[in-house]
This record gives C-alpha cells, structure tokens and sequence, in this order.
C-alpha cells in the first residue's frame, strides 16, 4: 500500500528538497550556502512535525506567536539544546519579558515604545537578543514595519537612545507585487546603515531574495506543508 507516507519522512525530504535548491541558487549567483540561514517556519505545526525537522538537522526554527512558542519549545529545547528560535510574527509590548526569555533573534522589531521595552527587558534579564528591524518597504498600511523614510533616524535611535543590538532588517512584500523590487530596496537601506544581514524570503521567493542578498530566509510551507488557519 502506497499513499500514506509518514510526516517524518515528508518533512525530511522537504527540508532537503529546500537545502538543495538554496545551494543549487547560491551557486548561480556566486554565494556561499553557508551565509543564508534557513529558518524552519513551524508556527502552527505540531511538535512531531518539529521533531522530524530536528532529526534531519535543522537548528533554526521561527514562530509567529509567543504563547504558541510557550506552549511548544520549553520540551522541544529540552531534547535539542542548541536550536536556535526566531520570533517573526508582530511582538506586543506587554510580551516583551516573555520573549526575551524565550527567543535567540527578534525579526519584528517595528516601532520605537517596542524598542523601549525590549531594551529595558534585556538589562533586567541580563540578556542581548538580537534584532532585526522590520520595514514596512510597501507601505501597507494595515501591515507592521517603520516605514522606509524613517527607517535611518529608527536605526540611529536604536542603536545611540535605546542601545538595542541590531543585526539587520527584515521586510515581508506585499502579496501581489514582484518581491524582487522589495529586496533590493530593503538591501539598500541596510547597506547605508551599515547591516550586513537581510532577513528576507518565504516560500514562494526564498530563491530570488538569495540573488538580492538575503542571509535568514523564513521557509515555512515548503517544508512542513500547507497550515492550518490560525484562530486569534
Ligand atoms: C508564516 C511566515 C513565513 C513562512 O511563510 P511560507 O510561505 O509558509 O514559507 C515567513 N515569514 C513570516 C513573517 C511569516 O509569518
């Protein structure tokens, strides 16, 4: 009997379906594989799921959520101490102190108040979480990020006022427009503040945000498979 495969074995051969190809991209355009960070995006998966990805190797995982992460990765941490977990998803301030405590890097750092509190949290718990700012390169208005006219002055305050560790910027474009112009610009606004990382690249487009330089792609469906709706 064929058709039941195991979601071990599916998640396995995803993951190295994905590794393949950001190997096989990072060839044509002359980068080294070992400078583009593939993050596991197991927001919604079961930690079975997460377990399968963590036998094939994989060590960096995002979460959208921090009650989902409180949930999941405490055990999960437990049997794999040296996975590294990166909050993607929009961060309120009064789970600033949860966050901290929970996650490595911080991808959705998006307005200043956030950048108050997560300063404060890191002195109280004696940590430095890295950070990437996000910018909203779209200008959605229904979607997080410093917009990009005010994306030097964020940076400057977060480094100089806030002493919050910056590494990079982070961007999601909009849906229906070519990712390709959003990469570029996210790339240009980190090179002249002096950001070497580009958190950049889903699913649909990890393979062109590697062309414009993207060092932490977020990979979710490719490798453990559509999701379920999340309930809020
Ligand atoms: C869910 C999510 C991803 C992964 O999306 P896929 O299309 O499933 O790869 C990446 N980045 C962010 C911010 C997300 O919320």
């Amino acid at each position: 009997m064929s058709g039941i495969t195991a979601p071990e074995a599916e998640v396995e051969a995803a993951l190295a379906s994905v590794r393949a190809r950001i190997a096989s991209r990072c060839r044509t355009v002359g980068r080294d594989p070992q400078d583009v960070t593939l993050i596991a995006v197991s927001k919604t998966h079961s930690a079975e799921r997460i377990c399968a990805a963590l036998a094939a190797g994989q060590r960096h995982f995002g979460e959208n959520r921090v009650q989902e992460s409180q949930a999941k990765w405490p055990s999960l941490r437990a049997t794999a101490p040296d996975a590294t977990l990166h909050l993607i998803g929009p961060l309120q301030t009064n789970k600033t102190a949860d966050a901290i405590a929970l996650f490595d890097t911080i991808h959705t750092l998006d307005r200043p108040r956030l950048a108050e509190k997560l300063a404060e949290e890191m002195l109280r718990q004696g940590r430095r979480t890295s950070c990437f700012v996000q910018i909203n390169t779209g200008r959605e208005p229904q979607k997080a990020g410093i917009d990009p006219s005010d994306a030097d002055a964020f940076i400057a305050a977060c480094r100089t006022t806030w002493n919050v560790p910056i590494e990079g910027l982070m961007c999601i474009p909009p849906v229906n427009e070519n990712p390709a112009l959003h990469f570029a610009f996210l790339r240009d606004i980190a090179k002249r503040n002096g950001l070497s990382r580009l958190s950049m690249g889903m699913s649909d487009d990890f393979e062109t945000a590697i062309d414009f330089g993207a060092t932490h792609i977020r990979v979710g469906s490719a490798i453990f498979g559509a999701r379920e709706v999340q309930a809020d």
